[in-house]
Formats: C-alpha cells, sequence, structure tokens
C-alpha cells in the first residue's frame, strides 16, 4: 500500500505520521458508503444530528492539547495558533448547532394561495477538498453544515496536513476521509454520486476542479486565493497594539494565509513614521522558531518548494531596486527546517510579482502612495478580491471605502483572523471564487430548496381555475 509520510516542517529528519494514499477504487468504496449513510442520516430529525454532532464536538474537545501538538508538527504553526484553531471550529460547530435548525427548517406558506412548503433539502454527498493551511477549520466550515443539513461527507484533506483533520473527521458522524494528492481529488470529483463540491485551494487546482465539475452539472463552492490590499487612509492612528495585530496579520501561519495582509498601501507623507512603527512591533511580537517552544509566533513555511519560491520572491524583488527589510528576531536553530527570514520589502512597482501575485509566505511589499482614488484603484487592480482592510481613525470614512473595494470581506482598523466573524459569510469576488462559507449563507450552501404546493384552487374538490390558467 502505498502511504504519505508527513515530515515536521520545522525539524524535517522527524515524520510525524503516515497515511495511506486512497486509490481510485477506494475513493469509489468511500463515497459508496457515504451514499448509504446519508439516507440514514438524512432521515433523522434534525434534533437527532445535532446532538450527535454536539456529542462529537465535547469528544474533540477533551482531545484539543494532543491534537494541537500533532497539527503544530505536521503543518509548522505555532502550538498556541493550533490551539486556537482548533478551539475555533469547535467553536463553529456549536454556532452550527445552534443556528442550524431555525435557518434550516421548513418554510410552511399557507395563505390564500394554497398550501405550500418549502423544505431545505441535502444534496446528499458533499465532496470537500481542503488545503494544509488551516485544515481543520477549513475543513470543519464545510462538514459542520453540510452534515446539520443531512448530506453526508467525503473529505480529502492536503497531504501536507492530513493528520490532526483526520482525527477530527473521525470523531465527526456521516464522514468518510480519502487521502491523497489531485489523483484522488480528481477520482472524487468526478464520482457520479457527488452532488456538490466544496473546495479551498489555489487558483490552478480550482480552475481544474471546477471544471470537472461543470463537466457533471455538480453544483461546487470555490474559496480561493487571494492577494489582500491593506489601505493605510492618511488619518490613521495606530497604537503599538494595533502595529502588532497588524503584523501578525501578514506574518501569522508564515503568511500562508488566504486573507493574510499581503500588500500594505501608506500615504507617502506618513511612509517613515509607519516602516518605523512596523519594524518595532515586528521587533516585539514576531519571534521564528521550532513551533513547539513557548514563545514562537511564527514557524517555518510548508515545505522546500514554498520556501525556495519565497525566497525567490524577494531575490527578484530586490533584483528589480526593492530593499528587503529582515524582521523580528529568531529563537533556537533555524537550519533543521523550511524556515525563512519574515521581510519587508520597499521600493517595488506594483507590477513586482511580490505585489501582482498572491505570495502566500512571509515576504509583504510597503507601498506608498499619493492620492485615496489612486490607492483605491491600486488596491482593486488584479484579478483576486478576497479580503482587504482600512485603517483610518474615522470609522464612517473607512466604511465608505470599504464599500469601493473590491473584496469580499473589508476589515476595518484590523485584518485577518481577528476581523473574521462566525455570524458575517466569507468568501471571494472576482476570481477568488464563488459561494460563501459561515452565517447563515455558509448553512444555506448545502442545502437545495425543494417545494410541495397544493394549489387553493383544487383543495377540498374546489374548482376555482380553470383547466389551463396560470396561478397568481
Ligand atoms: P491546492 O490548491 O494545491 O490544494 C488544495 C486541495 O486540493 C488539496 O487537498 C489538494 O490535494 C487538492 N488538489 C490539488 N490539485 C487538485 C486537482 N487537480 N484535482 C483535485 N484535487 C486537487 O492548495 P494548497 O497549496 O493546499 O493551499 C494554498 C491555496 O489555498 C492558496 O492559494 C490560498 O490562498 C488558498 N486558500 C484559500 C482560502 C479561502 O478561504 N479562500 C483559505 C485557505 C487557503
Amino acid at each position: 500500500m502505498e502511504l504519505i509520510s508527513r515530515e515536521n516542517p520545522a525539524r524535517i529528519t522527524e515524520i510525524v505520521g503516515r497515511v495511506p494514499v486512497t486509490g481510485a477504487d477506494g475513493v469509489d468504496a468511500a463515497v459508496r458508503r457515504a451514499d448509504q449513510a446519508r439516507r440514514e442520516w438524512a432521515a433523522r430529525s434534525i434534533g437527532d444530528r445535532i446532538a450527535a454532532l454536539r456529542e462529537a464536538a465535547q469528544t474533540v474537545t477533551g482531545r484539543v492539547g494532543e491534537l494541537a501538538e500533532l497539527l503544530a508538527r505536521e503543518s509548522g504553526k505555532p502550538l498556541a495558533d493550533c490551539r486556537g484553531e482548533i478551539s475555533f471550529a469547535l467553536t463553529y460547530l456549536r454556532w452550527v448547532c445552534e443556528h442550524a435548525p431555525g435557518v434550516l427548517a421548513p418554510a410552511e406558506i399557507d395563505d390564500a394561495a394554497g398550501r405550500l412548503v418549502v423544505r431545505r433539502a441535502p444534496y446528499g454527498v458533499v465532496a470537500c477538498l481542503t488545503p494544509w493551511n488551516a485544515p481543520v477549520i477549513l475543513a470543519m466550515v464545510k462538514l459542520a453544515p453540510a452534515l446539520a443539513a443531512g448530506n453526508a461527507v467525503v473529505l480529502k484533506p492536503s497531504p501536507l496536513a492530513p493528520l490532526a483533520v483526520g482525527e477530527v473527521a473521525a470523531a465527526l458522524p456521516g464522514v468518510e476521509v480519502v487521502h491523497g494528492g489531485a489523483p484522488a481529488g480528481r477520482a472524487l470529483v468526478t464520482h457520479p454520486l457527488v452532488r456538490k463540491v466544496a473546495f479551498t485551494g489555489g487558483d490552478a487546482a480550482g480552475r481544474e476542479i471546477a471544471a470537472a465539475a461543470g463537466a457533471m452539472l455538480t453544483p461546487s463552492v470555490m474559496e480561493l486565493g487571494g492577494n489582500d490590499p491593506a489601505l493605510f487612509l492618511p488619518d490613521f492612528a495606530l497604537t503599538d497594539d494595533d502595529y502588532e495585530r497588524l503584523v501578525m496579520a501578514s506574518f501569522a501561519t508564515s503568511g500562508q494565509v488566504c486573507m493574510a495582509a499581503k500588500r500594505l498601501y501608506v500615504p507617502r507623507a506618513r511612509l517613515a513614521e509607519f516602516t518605523e512603527a512596523y519594524r518595532a512591533a515586528a521587533e516585539r511580537v514576531l519571534v521564528v522558531g521550532d513551533p513547539l517552544a513557548a514563545g514562537v509566533t511564527m514557524g517555518p513555511v510548508i515545505s522546500a518548494p514554498a520556501a525556495e519560491r519565497v525566497r525567490g520572491l524577494v531575490a527578484g524583488s530586490v533584483a528589480r531596486g526593492g530593499t528587503a527589510v529582515p524582521l523580528g528576531r529568531a529563537h533556537g536553530d533555524l537550519e533543521s527546517g523550511y524556515f525563512v527570514t519574515p521581510t519587508l520589502v520597499t521600493g517595488l512597482g506594483d507590477d513586482a510579482p511580490l505585489v501582482a501575485e498572491e505570495q502566500f509566505g512571509p515576504a509583504v511589499p510597503l507601498l506608498p502612495y499619493d492620492t485615496e482614488d489612486e490607492a483605491l484603484a491600486r488596491a482593486n487592480a488584479g484579478e483576486l478580491g478576497l479580503a482587504a482592510s482600512v485603517w483610518s481613525a474615522d470609522e464612517d470614512r473607512a466604511f465608505a471605502l470599504a464599500a469601493r473595494l473590491e473584496a469580499g470581506f473589508v476589515f476595518v482598523n484590523t485584518h485577518n483572523r481577528t476581523g473574521m466573524s462566525l455570524r458575517a459569510p466569507f468568501g471571494g469576488v472576482k476570481r477568488s471564487g464563488y459561494g460563501r462559507e459561515y452565517g447563515e449563507e455558509g448553512l444555506l450552501e448545502y442545502v437545495q430548496s425543494a417545494v410541495a404546493h397544493a394549489p387553493a384552487a383544487f383543495r377540498g374538490g374546489g374548482g376555482g381555475m380553470s383547466a389551463t390558467a396560470y396561478p397568481v
């Protein structure tokens, strides 16, 4: 049997765990099991399903410490972040348990038009394909609403972080897990018994998966990359704490977050002041080292190719006249893993690859601007539109600008996960994807409306309408 061995990206000689690669036959068997399971699962009342999900939440809660350590070792994310991610996933699961019964309740419209019931029907088998950067929460935002609604799920996590999420998924009812890379993903997406595809990941895989799902007429939800701008209005007023939060908005998870602050647009007149305060904040808050060591806030990147790619982006920036400013402090031996020095890059034009493309790593460009309209146009340039942020002492002014930004989610005076809300729909505009996670919309993503209707005219034998008339 072919196995995937996952090394610790902070200590690459250490194998954290192994999972078997699921071949096409295995994927087929998993989908068929899920298709059997979904019938019984959907036939249960939503109250029963919620009770089972709450029990699973309780089981996982008792294991947060152990799972956080596993996640830290396989992903390279600091232990506190891993604990935070799993706890947040459980908070979201409980949020779904609380809100799904209301949001998914059938609507009965009994009026002069007759009796009309709109049910929120599950799709059947949902295929979930997820990345490695936040494997537990990015799976949970799919699993929890899909299961609450009565679907069964086949989850294919990334082979770069399959272990902790595999354990969490095993605690949930109605979930099959398959492992592997693109071949396993393709077999899953193109399976004829899969009725919905939920994908989070990069642009290239997203396009291929959306096309494959489209060819099957299988609906999909796509959460893709972002190149999020952070826009500082001329009146921005940041405290030391704000600067620290801003630094972590770019460098948490070594910058490998879809909604990280990836381009910083700062008024030219305040550039020197901003740069100095930013560097000082990074010196205080950004500590690079082994994810299990106390006080470390940034670990390695996920793999050797990822480290090469980010170093290449920085070297290329310097080659075109930019200046690389190393940030933060190192803790311990950084030769043992895929560590990349966190870097602020100044002196680049918007056509530099570090600015124009999603860097997905610990290097961020600082870009001066002269007028607000110019900054807005530059922030809106490009094909991606996941998130953005506006920073201003005047909240109304920030909200007014937020409405002009081409992004699915605009944070005001913060950025990245500190600005998230369980209640708000999250997802991209333009080529950052379609469909939404979180909030009511995230619950409705996993149901289809199905209607039963008895027109008033024909109830109880009444003949109030001609045989060919249109109803009102
Ligand atoms: P990826 O696209 O390489 O992989 C994502 C998943 O799809 C993995 O499980 C992978 O094995 C699978 N896969 C890859 N190619 C496939 C194919 N052709 N057919 C079927 N399955 C395939 O992404 P990644 O490197 O794991 O994650 C990084 C990307 O994810 C970044 O672009 C990031 O911005 C994006 N992301 C988006 C969000 C969001 O919510 N919008 C959140 C996190 C990450």
